[in-house]
């Protein structure tokens, strides 16, 4: 039986064609045509569709045990919550099931910890479509049909030092950013200004977040951005390629910062998966020096032939037309990417790309870019 697609409730503008198969960069469609993929899920599937390691640590996990409630321990959750304080430098994990809901916790974190409401985001950003996260999603045509939103969340420019003194006052309890905002059009924070939303923040007492869901997980060519931009938040939010495309969240809290969420508090019936742990976890195992020197030289390689910005492997191109028709002129040439805002082309491979498929992918783009 065909489906009719009429059942599928139309939230995205979806490209008419469907997928059945993965392997490594490269995806295959029903009709048997194969697909370089250069957009990872948008920027989840890290090491690639299939990779042994998760792959494994997820079977095995299936054949043992599925789910227990979160009033219980199991190995997995507790192992990646270890994995990634480790990454970090000492922090604590709170896992849930997407980025949307990572955010979330660390508004929340925020609140209990501070004892206020403030929030202060950025223009441009994008931190989830559940209303705590669009409330601080600075990008209008995505909040205006949801209003009311949250309380309390103000607005300032990426890399505008000034506008951010502005905003943040004796009622801000989280600063929000992104290292490299991703679907706001790939546009890095510069060091400079993360230095000061830190100064900022101790200043007046507010915690600082990077929502690191995009950029996470080795995908700018550390384990975490930050490691590269000399700041060290007091939260960071993951979710993207944490589990390689099986649904994951995190809210990773320093362990010098403020204690906010206590039991009770905050919850989820699925955060910490066995399965998704247990996948996340060779994840995070997987992310070695290799790896990450891959994504460094991989971008270099994009970089040196094409008008990119952005950082490791999240990197933005601008298109002369809508980025739309980029997208569909990419596809049309079996190269899969994806938009971020009206005229740029992301380009977020998985982590795993190869010198050969970067080469393949970037005579395809030297056609569709100016
Ligand atoms: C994708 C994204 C989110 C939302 O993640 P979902 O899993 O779709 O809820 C939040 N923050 C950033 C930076 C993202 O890129």
């Amino acid at each position: 039986m065909l489906a009719t697609r009429d059942t599928v409730l139309a939230t995205y503008a979806r490209a008419d064609v469907t997928f059945v198969e993965g392997d490594g960069a490269w995806l295959t469609a029903a009709d048997g045509t194969r697909y370089l993929d250069f957009a990872a899920g948008i920027a989840v599937v890290g090491l690639g569709h299939r990779h042994p390691e998760p792959l494994a640590a997820a079977h095995a996990q299936l054949d043992r045990l599925w789910h227990v409630s979160n009033l219980y321990w199991t190995e997995p959750m507790t192992r990646l919550a270890d994995l990634l304080s480790d990454r970090f430098g000492g922090a604590r994990a709170f896992f849930c099931n997407s980025g949307a809901e990572a955010v979330e916790a660390a508004i929340k974190h925020a609140r209990k910890a501070t004892g206020r409401p403030g929030v202060v985001a950025l223009e441009g950003s994008f931190h989830g479509r559940t209303l705590g996260a669009l409330s601080a999603t600075g990008q209008p045509a995505k909040r205006a049909a949801f209003e009311p939103l949250v309380p309390g969340v103000g607005f300032a420019r990426l890399n505008d030092t000034a506008s951010l003194e502005a905003a943040v006052g004796p009622d801000t309890a989280l600063i929000l950013v992104e290292p490299v905002q991703g679907e706001g059009g790939v546009h890095a924070a510069a060091p400079g200004f993360l230095a000061a939303a830190a100064e900022l923040a101790a200043e007046h007492g507010a915690l600082l977040c990077f929502d690191e869901v995009q950029t996470g997980v080795g995908r700018t060519g550390s384990f975490f951005a930050f490691e590269q931009l000399g700041v060290r938040p007091h939260l960071v939010t993951l979710a993207k390629g944490l589990a390689n495309g099986l649904p994951i969240g995190a809210l990773l809290v320093s362990d010098h910062a403020p204690a906010g969420l206590a039991p009770g508090d905050h919850a989820s019936t699925f955060g910490g998966n066995p399965v998704v742990t247990a996948a996340a976890c060779a994840v995070v195992g997987a992310v070695d020096d290799e790896l990450l020197a891959n994504v460094r030289a991989r971008s270099a390689q994009l970089a040196a032939a094409l008008p990119v910005r952005g950082a490791g492997l999240l990197l933005g191109a601008e298109t002369v037309g809508p980025a739309s028709e980029a997208v569909a002129a990419c596809l049309d040439a079996d190269l899969l990417v994806t938009s971020a805002g009206p005229t740029t082309l992301r380009l977020s491979p998985p982590l795993t790309v190869t010198a050969e498929e970067v080469a393949q992918a970037i005579s395809i783009l030297q056609e569709v870019l100016p």
